[in-house]
This record gives C-alpha cells, sequence and structure tokens, in this order.
C-alpha cells in the first residue's frame, strides 16, 4: 500500500488544479488519469473548439476583407493541415501538464482508478494507495439519445477526430457545443442544419441572446429546425433523421449529437465507498465540496455545478487551501459566473437574466437597459450582423445584476464587466467611468 495525503482521480481542470496546490503546500498527492492529462477542456473542449473557432473567424474575415478593399481570392481550405496542428498544440499542453506535475512533486499515474474502500484506490494493476482525502473529478461525457441508429452520429468527441470538412451536417441539440459546432461548421463552408427540439436555442439564457443568435445564426445561412424530436436515425449512402412528429430530414454526411454531458460516476467503485449520487445522477456535494463520506470530496462536471473549467479549477484550488494551508471557510461561490459561448456572433453573459431578476426581485424593482446597433468593423460592409447589450438592474439603487452581450468582441469584453457585477456595481458607477471610444464596449458604460 503506498500512502499519500490526498488521492485525486481525474487529471482534468479540476482534478489538476486542486492536485498543483495542494503539492504547493508540501501535500503528497497523486493523481490518476486514465486518459490524456488535462480532461476534456484541453483534449476534446475549450481548446480544440477555440482552435477551431479561430479558424471560423479567419474565414469570416476573410469575406469580409474585400469590404475594406482587398481583392484577394480563396482558394480553399486545408482541413486536415488545420487538424495536424490543433493536435500538436493539444500534444504540446499534455507534455506541459505531464511536466507541471512532475516539477511539483505530483504522482501522476495513467491508470483507470477503482475505489477498494472509501480511503483506499487501487490501480489496473492492482496496486492500493491510501490518502485522509481523495478528491473525485472525474468529469462527463457526451450524452447519446436511446433512439434506433442514434450510433451513427458522433458527438463532440468525434468532431475532434474529423479528417475532413462534412459536406452536409446535422447538428441536434440547443445549448453551448451545438451552437458552437454549428457556427464553426458553417463558417468553415459545411452546409448546417440545426436541429432543436423545442422553439429556440440557448432556452435557460436571457431571451435576447438566444434571439439575436437564432436570427444571425439564420442569416449567416444556418437552417434552423425547430420543434424537431429525434426519434430514429438511418443510414444508407447518406444519414436521415426521422422526428417524433413524422418529419424525415436527409441526405447529411454528418450528425453530431450535442444533447448535453453526463457525469462519469460509474464503473470505479463510488457506489461501493458509499458516495451518494443526487436525483439528477451528479455526485452529491455540499458548499465546501465535501461529499456524503467523510475525506471524499468532488469538484468539476462530475458534480454538475456549472460545468465550466474555470469553475472546476476554482472549485479545486479553493478545496486544496482549505485542506492543506487552514483556509477553513475557502469555498467557491456558485454566483455570478461569467460565461462566453464561442458562437458567431460570440455571446458574454453573467448574473440574472431578466426574467430571473423579475423572479427574484419582483417586476417594479427590475429595470433593464438594452442597445442594439451594427458593430463599426460591419459599417462598410453589406451583410450587418447586429450588436446586442442588455443590462439588468435591481432595486432603486439599481444594482447590476445582469450583462448580457451577443456581437463581435462580446467574448473579450464580458471578463471586465463580471468583475465589476460580482463587486455589486450599480447602473450610475457604469455610467461615471469614461468611454473608451470608438468600441462596442463603449455602449455599456452610455446606455440610457
Ligand atoms: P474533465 O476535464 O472531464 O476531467 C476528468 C478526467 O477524469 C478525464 O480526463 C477522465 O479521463 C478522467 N477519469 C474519469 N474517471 C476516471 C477514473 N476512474 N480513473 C482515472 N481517471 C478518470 N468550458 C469552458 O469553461 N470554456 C469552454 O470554452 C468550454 N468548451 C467546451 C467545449 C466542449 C466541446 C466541451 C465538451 C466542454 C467544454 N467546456 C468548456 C467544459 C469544460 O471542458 C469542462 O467543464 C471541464 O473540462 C470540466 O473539468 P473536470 O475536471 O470536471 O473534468
Ligand atoms: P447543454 O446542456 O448546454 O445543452 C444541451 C441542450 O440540448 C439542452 O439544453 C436541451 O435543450 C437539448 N436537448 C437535451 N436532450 C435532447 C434530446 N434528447 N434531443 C434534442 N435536444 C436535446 O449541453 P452541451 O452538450 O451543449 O454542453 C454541455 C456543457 O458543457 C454546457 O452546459 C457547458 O456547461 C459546457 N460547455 C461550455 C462551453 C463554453 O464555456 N463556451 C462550450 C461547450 C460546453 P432544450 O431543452 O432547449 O431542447
Amino acid at each position: 500500500m503506498k500512502s499519500f495525503d490526498l488521492i485525486v482521480i481525474g487529471g482534468g481542470s479540476g482534478g489538476l488544479a486542486a492536485a498543483q496546490r495542494a503539492a504547493e503546500y508540501g501535500a503528497r498527492v497523486v493523481v490518476f488519469e486514465a486518459a490524456r492529462l488535462g480532461g476534456t477542456c484541453v483534449n476534446v473542449g475549450c481548446v480544440p473548439k477555440k482552435v477551431m473557432w479561430y479558424a471560423a473567424e479567419i474565414s469570416s474575415a476573410l469575406n469580409a476583407a474585400a469590404d475594406y478593399g482587398f481583392s484577394i481570392q480563396r482558394f480553399g481550405h486545408d482541413f486536415k493541415a488545420l487538424k495536424t496542428r490543433r493536435d500538436a498544440y493539444v500534444a504540446r499542453l499534455n507534455g506541459i501538464y505531464a511536466k507541471n506535475l512532475e516539477r511539483r512533486g505530483v504522482m501522476h499515474v495513467a491508470s483507470w482508478a477503482q475505489f477498494v474502500e472509501p480511503h483506499v484506490v487501487a490501480d489496473a494493476g492492482g496496486q492500493r494507495y491510501t490518502a485522509p482525502h481523495v478528491l473525485i473529478a472525474t468529469g462527463g461525457q457526451p450524452l447519446v439519445p436511446a433512439i434506433p441508429g442514434a450510433e451513427q452520429g458522433i458527438t463532440s468527441d468525434g468532431f475532434f477526430e474529423l479528417e475532413s470538412l462534412p459536406d452536409r451536417v446535422a447538428v441536434i441539440g440547443s445549448g453551448y457545443i451545438a451552437v458552437e459546432l454549428a457556427g464553426v461548421l458553417n463558417a468553415l463552408g459545411s452546409k448546417v442544419s440545426l436541429l432543436i427540439r423545442r422553439e429556440s436555442v440557448l432556452r435557460s439564457f436571457e431571451p435576447l441572446l438566444s434571439q439575436h443568435l437564432a436570427t444571425e445564426m439564420q442569416n449567416d445561412g444556418i437552417k434552423l429546425i425547430t420543434g424537431a424530436v429525434p426519434e430514429r436515425v438511418e443510414r444508407n449512402d447518406k444519414i436521415s433523421l426521422h422526428t417524433a412528429d413524422g418529419r424525415q430530414f436527409d441526405d447529411f454526411d454528418q450528425l453530431i449529437w450535442a444533447i448535453g454531458r453526463a457525469p462519469l460516476v460509474d464503473g470505479f467503485g463510488l457506489k461501493d465507498a458509499g458516495v451518494a449520487l443526487n436525483e439528477s445522477g451528479y455526485i452529491q456535494v455540499d458548499e465546501y465540496q465535501n461529499t456524503t463520506v467523510d475525506g471524499i470530496y468532488a469538484v468539476g462536471d462530475v458534480t454538475g455545478l456549472a460545468e465550466l473549467t474555470p469553475v472546476a479549477i476554482a472549485a479545486g484550488r479553493r478545496l486544496s487551501d482549505r485542506l492543506f494551508n487552514a483556509q477553513s471557510d475557502r469555498k467557491l461561490s456558485y454566483a455570478n459566473i461569467p460565461t462566453v459561448i464561442f458562437s458567431h456572433p460570440p455571446i458574454g453573459t453573467v448574473g440574472l437574466s431578466e426574467p430571473e431578476a423579475i423572479a427574484t426581485y419582483g417586476e417594479d424593482q427590475v429595470r433593464t437597459y438594452v442597445s442594439e446597433f451594427v458593430p463599426m468593423f460591419n459599417a462598410l460592409s453589406e451583410k450587418k450582423p447586429k450588436t446586442a447589450m442588455k443590462l439588468v438592474t435591481a432595486g432603486t439603487e439599481e444594482k447590476v445584476v445582469g450583462c448580457h452581450l451577443i456581437g463581435l468582441g462580446a467574448d473579450e469584453i464580458l471578463q471586465g464587466f463580471a468583475v465589476a457585477v460580482v463587486m455589486g456595481a450599480r447602473k450610475r458607477d457604469l455610467d461615471d467611468t469614461i468611454a473608451i471610444h470608438p468600441t462596442s464596449a463603449e455602449e455599456l458604460v452610455t446606455m440610457r
């Protein structure tokens, strides 16, 4: 039996952050990672996705180049070359993560971990490891619906394995991944149908964002098909999707499921260790990331609380601050988490939507400020995608409780305004800030 201070199961965003922070405090740490270090974000998530988003942005910029007087001819796009460079970048990151562990003296076991007892974990070879503290950071995996022929489709994992750009693609879903992948594929030249089972995309977000994105996606040429509940998939030469209302959509070269993710909680003895799941199937944790078993904790996607990399990292680091640096009250607040959706155009959002603010404060306490405009970048162009912004304020002091942006640059604008929201800024604090001109961001401090 090998003894440590902390066992971490899962070498993704949350697990690595907790492990490294604990080691910096002098803890003896072992990380189990069965696949590639870095987890979902680095290998099949944020990182390769953002590379693809940049490629899509370049494609859009090339379309706009003529508006600025450039005479350029496009000679196509080498998808394989892009993938090769992207994969090499990810491999470099895998190496950096391994070095970072080594530098801090964290042991990496390249194996699936299996609970033997609550504080004893075994690797695939049967070697046992024990520690008073065990962190579960096993993340999640893409969902595929239980319908006939579903296996004919791929998920976001399969998207990152594509060696060539599919010609006609059906993307199924309406959340982050669906709109991001649909936007990338469309910008790179695929003919994209986005099939959503209800009436719009991103239903749980501020309605202005949802409506605006749906309009812009359609203006960009994406076919938005609403009310499409998948029932059956068939593949002959091409892929066909049948929906519950009897419609049939044909001739797809790829079908991508983007209908959510499920936590990785099976197959490693979690139940035997006594760790309880909540009714949605995620690991149940309290506000300090404690599970139902003493000395066993969980962070990241496996807890189902805001499934974002910086959230997993922050929860992991704070846990190690608490366990190994005597910061006994250290924990993560899950309120006001800023997030960006790398759609086309991108979305940045933090805090409450208008309906959420009304439900929280009452209609008479909520005042909103909205701005819609054509960003200057498109002033010279035929195509004029719009930017939209909404500030949601509450109370007589008009505290800013929500800030929602869609449009060019929204991804980079949001972070600073998120600081203001977290600090409790009022509308007049924004008004008192001198605008930066000419930018899109200045609209946020000049709204009336
Ligand atoms: P993961 O990163 O999933 O890591 C879990 C690790 O545990 C995995 O590597 C797995 O192999 C390992 N593991 C599981 N079980 C065991 C076991 N028994 N033994 C050993 N190892 C095990 N978030 C953002 O903030 N911004 C983005 O732009 C963004 N884009 C995304 C795009 C896509 C396509 C996807 C799918 C996700 C995206 N996310 C993004 C979400 C982000 O990737 C996750 O929130 C984040 O990776 C969660 O980290 P984690 O540590 O909880 O889990
Ligand atoms: P999401 O939960 O964002 O969206 C999935 C949506 O698909 C659901 O909201 C639902 O919308 C729809 N859906 C669910 N089941 C079905 C079904 N059977 N058939 C058709 N549609 C269905 O999941 P994603 O997979 O897009 O992403 C998972 C998580 O990863 C995100 O929530 C986010 O936390 C993270 N992520 C973050 C990114 C970022 O930070 N930029 C990028 C990508 C992922 P409806 O009910 O309206 O039909």
